[in-house]
């Protein structure tokens, strides 16, 4: 007879190992299956370490509502258990005089979205508070802010643990079938392919969730799960830059990303990127010849930068359910009863500001979790 469990969550990013940790807590046995030989070795160590204020996303959006969120928990989180942040603000700016109703636009969308302390910059304000930044006006975001993620991601997985998850690294689960009212996992290790049951699944494989959607049997292009992969690439500036800006400064955002911002760390360091790319496969090496591109988009506010003072740093993909040129699409969090799947919980398009809300996603998932066990 086969072993059977409560909960098994598939993947150990940040939404993985916060939302085990959550479940954890009603005494609920939990399993976390990780294909690598640890946690976080994906998007969830690629990314810029912000915690977003949840500005740009529209107000009734699963991205807004768990961003907010997010990041007033994050705060806490850091603060109560020593993980390193710092509370930098942010400041969006217009590089030329056209982007400024845009500004004021965004302005309004992230008052309505409960982002209440946002203020407009004029040229000179702005030059006052960034001396290195030339731009014709800016969006001031206090609550903005950095973290040390690795932390964050450790404190997560030891918390997760005292609280009885258990995990199985080198573990890729292969196989989900639905038998009655509970799921047949199948997963391959170094010993080879083995089977248990699960009561409930939860499907936080990130870049592999739509795969592990269509595994359980869901028809993922009627869906709209089907994700499509986004790279984006880093650059960090020669140690000449450090403590360049005390805040993070993006310019008005590009089509799939952000736009290329500038990032400082908690250690003074200061990272350009990413870029927005659409890929076909998953390949983290970063084209050094972009190089230009970066320096490019980056001197239009950064008058003083130098083309031989950027290094290839790194890369991280997004998984976005929106393909090149259309338009937003929300994170998807459901639990699939009406298709038929009750007991499957899936999380697609995790993209950012998935860091962010990483705690407040917990929480929806677990109050998801909370109803099928009561
Ligand atoms: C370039 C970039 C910049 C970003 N910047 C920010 C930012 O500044 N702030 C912010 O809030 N967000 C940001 N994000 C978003 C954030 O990084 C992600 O939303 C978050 O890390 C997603 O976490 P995850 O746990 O869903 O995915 P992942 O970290 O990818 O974890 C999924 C895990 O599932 C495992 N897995 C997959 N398939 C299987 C299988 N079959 N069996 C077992 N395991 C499996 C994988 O190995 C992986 O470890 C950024 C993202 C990118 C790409």
């Amino acid at each position: 007879m086969l072993a059977e469990i409560d909960v098994a969550i598939i993947g150990a990013g940040v939404i993985g190992l916060a939302t085990a940790g959550e479940i954890a807590q009603r005494k609920t046995e939990v399993f976390v299956f990780e294909k690598n030989h640890s946690f976080g070795l994906e998007t969830s160590s690629r990314h810029s370490e912000v915690i977003h204020a949840g500005i740009y996303y529209p107000e009734d959006s699963l991205k807004t509502k768990l961003c907010v969120a997010g990041k007033s928990l994050l705060y806490e989180l850091c603060e109560k258990h020593n993980i390193a942040y710092k509370k930098t603000g942010k400041i969006i700016v217009a590089v030329d005089e056209n982007k400024i109703s845009w500004l004021e636009e965004l302005c309004e969308q992230g008052r309505q979205n409960g982002v209440d302390d946002l203020v407009l910059l004029s040229r000179m304000e702005l030059k006052k508070l960034e001396p290195n930044i030339e731009a014709r006006a800016g969006l001031l975001s206090p609550s903005s802010g950095i973290l040390d993620s690795y932390t964050l991601l450790k404190f997560l997985y030891s918390q997760a643990r005292e609280k009885g998850v258990e995990f199985a690294f080198g573990t890729e689960v292969v196989g989900i079938e639905k038998m009655g009212a509970k799921y047949r996992v199948e997963i391959r290790d170094r010993e080879g392919i083995s089977a248990f049951i699960s009561r409930v699944v939860i499907n936080a494989a990130g870049l592999n969730s739509d795969r592990i959607a269509r595994l359980a049997g869901i028809d993922v292009a009627k869906a709209g799960y089907r994700l499509h992969y986004c790279k984006g690439e880093y650059f960090s500036l020669s140690s000449k830059y450090r403590n360049l800006v005390s805040r993070l400064i993006y310019p008005t955002p590009e089509q799939a990303g952000h736009g290329i911002h500038v990032t400082p760390g908690l250690d003074g360091r200061v990272r350009l990127g990413p870029d927005a790319r659409y890929v076909e496969a998953i390949d983290y090496g970063v084209d050094e010849t972009q190089g230009e591109a970066f320096y490019n988009s980056a001197k239009r506010f950064l008058p003083h930068l130098e083309l031989e003072d950027l290094a290839p740093e790194s890369a991280g993909i997004r998984p976005k359910l929106q393909g090149p040129g259309e338009g937003f699409r929300d994170f998807v969090i459901t639990h699939e009863e009406k298709a038929g799947f009750h007991g499957l919980i899936n999380l697609i398009g995790i993209e950012s500001p998935g860091l962010t809300a990483a705690p407040a996603i917990a929480r929806y998932v677990g109050r998801m979790a909370a109803e099928l066990f009561d």
